[in-house]
Parts: structure tokens; sequence; C-alpha cells
């Protein structure tokens, strides 16, 4: 089961041999079309869509009359410069007809990588969906060189997946999974329809496998390093056949794909990270109240806010700790220590006098990972 059909949010990767189709000129607006109506149809249903699309350098390199030799770098980020206009502009004409707007997202590996920017991101990307847009995400290849690229939009997409908690992430590829062997060459390799860990024995068996594939940089390699990014973020990954009219429908229907089971939710993976994963800046001491309204499921309010400790930046990870100085949890501060320190005690509507601007509580509730003492 790929729960496609459940799923709160999807990000589907659009790889450039079908943006770009074979032909030349422009990009391929039938499938287009039929994909966006695709699409359509779990917006319909209020599902949340992501498109990360490929296909810049494909079709700038048409524009620009680059023939099919291989291209320099600078010649790859001019195309990707000349083609990224008119792919949106295909995406934008696809989705038109159903009343649904795009917005074009370019990112860069360090606005997944550097949390500051992280943040910035996923705001904008939440409030792209909540205004009900479809983003189309590509990678800013004009401006990033060879060593911080992503390099392929199968892990960018499976960072956008990660960045914004997404249930479901689809790889549209030009074979139906993933199978045992190239099953181009070897007419006995078996096809895999679920895999619930990916060991190494799995890795081996993409090697090779969708070599042929021309116009993308993505492998079959590429898309188990996406899966392996979506399923520690708590994400299905779903490799399929892309050329089919309505390949989302397709999977639904139970169509031949491979899912790649997620190891954990979304919102588990989002707090191991911040409970694990990143070193505390500074802490934040709080009231007995305010360390039982975070057990009790709240984000933590300046007011029980007693005094706060170190320098952080604003977006960075904190420890809360009680006046006894047991840790209550983590989390990530909306607002830098200078700030912090400046509002604590007051109540949520006193800070927009005193700062200027409000971020909301000190801690959202879903940027906080409790420690054993408030779960308690
Ligand atoms: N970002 C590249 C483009 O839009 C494609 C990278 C990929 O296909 O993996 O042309």
């Amino acid at each position: 089961m790929s729960g496609l059909d459940r799923a709160r949010r999807v990000v589907v990767k659009v790889g450039s041999a079908l943006v770009a189709g074979a032909g030349g000129g422009s990009a391929d607006a039938a499938w287009l079309a039929a994909f966006a109506a695709d699409a359509a149809r779990l917006r319909a249903r209020g599902q949340q869509v992501l498109v990360v699309s490929s296909g810049s350098i494909a079709l700038g390199r048409r524009r620009l009359g680059l023939g099919r030799r291989a291209l320099t770098i600078p010649e790859k980020q001019a195309a990707a410069a000349a083609g990224q206009s008119g792919l949106m502009r295909a995406w934008e004409e696809a989705f038109e007809p159903h009343g649904l707007a795009v917005a074009q997202v370019l990112l860069t590996r360090d606005d997944t990588e550097v949390r500051r920017r992280w943040l910035n991101g996923r705001a904008t990307l939440e409030t792209l969906l909540d205004l009900g847009v479809i983003p189309v995400i590509n990678e800013n290849d004009t401006v990033v060189t060879e060593e911080i690229r992503y390099g392929d939009n199968d892990r960018l997409a499976a960072r956008v997946a990660q960045m914004i908690g997404a249930d479901v992430l689809v790889l549209l590829s030009d074979i139906d999974g993933l199978y045992t062997a190239d099953p181009r060459r070897e007419p006995d390799a078996r096809h895999l329809a679920r895999i619930e860990r990916l060991t190494a024995e799995i890795e081996a068996m993409a090697g090779g496998a969708n070599a042929g594939a021309g116009v993308g940089t993505g492998g079959m390699a590429t898309k188990l390093a996406a899966a392996r990014i979506a399923q520690s973020a708590g994400c299905a990954t779903v490799i399929t056949l892309g050329t089919r009219p309505a390949p989302l429908k397709a999977v639904e229907e139970g169509e031949r794909s491979t899912v790649i089971e997620p190891a954990t939710t979304p919102a588990a993976a989002y707090k191991a990270w911040i409970a694990g994963s990143l070193a505390p800046g500074g802490a934040l001491i709080v009231d007995e109240g305010a360390a039982q309204a975070l057990g009790r499921g709240k984000s933590l309010l300046a007011a029980g806010v007693r005094r706060v400790e170190g320098r952080f930046g604003k977006g960075d990870a904190v420890v809360i700790r009680d006046e006894a100085g047991r840790e209550v949890g983590r989390g990530l501060s909306r607002y830098d220590a200078a700030d912090a320190e400046r509002v604590c005690g007051l109540k949520s509507d006193a800070i927009e006098a005193v700062l200027g601007y409000t971020a909301g509580p000190l801690i959202h509730v879903d940027d906080l990972a409790l420690a054993d003492r408030a779960k308690a």
C-alpha cells in the first residue's frame, strides 16, 4: 500500500524526460496537462501537493540551440536560466484549467541544510500550501556550483518532503519500480513491490538500472538515496512509471510500483531531530506552571519563562529547564536570545509593544521535543 489515497502531503518528483518530452521546442504540454488533472484530483480531496520539477536544463539547451553535446558547467547554468521560465510557463498552463495557481520555488542545498534558511523555506512552503497553491520546486542551478549542488532532483525532492513533513514522496521514473536487475537487459529480473528496509543488497540491485534514461541525471541509485532520506523522515517513497497518463491514479489503483516504507512518522522524526541532533545554543528556565503546560501538549509562552541563558539566534535549538535545573525538553526558539530576554515573563499580547513584532510563543509545540520529566 502506497498510502497515497490517505496522505496529507504529497511531494511528486517529475524528471526532465517527462517534462521536456522527446521532441524539440517546448515542454510536453499533453503530458503536463494529464499530470495536472491527476494532481488536481488529489487537491480536490483536500490533499496538498508539491511538485519538484526538473527540465530547466533540457528545455534551456533547446532554447539556446546547444544541441545534444555535453555542456560545460557554465553552459548548463546558462541553459537552466533560459529554460526555467519556459518550464514554469508550462506548469502554469497545465494547472490553469483546474483553477490552481503554481508558485516557483528555487532552492539550493543550504536552504535545506542551514537551519535558519530551512525554517524560512519551510514557512514559505507552508504559506503557499495554506493558500491552496501548488509549489513547483527546482534546484537553483544558475547560482550553485558543482560542489554545493544536490545534483539531482530525487534527493532535492526527498529533502523537500522532509522539510515539510510529507507523508508520501512519489518519484516518477521511466521504469515502474525497482527490480532485482535491469529488466531491459535481464528478462528474469524480478520486480520488488514493497521494501521495508533499504539493505546493502537492495542498493546493489539499483546499480546500472535506469542508466539509459538519457535526459535527466538521476538513476535508480539516486532514487534509493532519496528513499533513504525520506524513510528516516517518516515519509513513504513510491517509485513508479511516469509515462502513464495519470501516474498517481495508477499507483492508487495498484498498478506496478515499488513502495519503500517509512521507518517512523514525520512528526516523530522531526522531534527526534530536535531532541537529538541539534546542539542547543542556550537555555530557557521556566516556572512550574509552564513546565506542566508543556507536558499537556502546550506551546511555551513568554509568560512562563523566568530566565534566558546563553546566546542563540532565531530558529536555534535551546534547552528548556525547570527551576530545579531539570531538563523539560528542547525546542526551536522563535526569538533570538536578546529578544527572548526582553519578553520573558510577559503575556503574549504585550510582546509586540516591546519588540515591535511578535512571532507568537517562544517555542511552538510543533517545534518542541519533551524530555521524560515533562511527559510524566
Ligand atoms: N535541476 C535540473 C534541471 O532542472 C535537473 C536535475 C535532475 O533532473 O535531477 O534541469
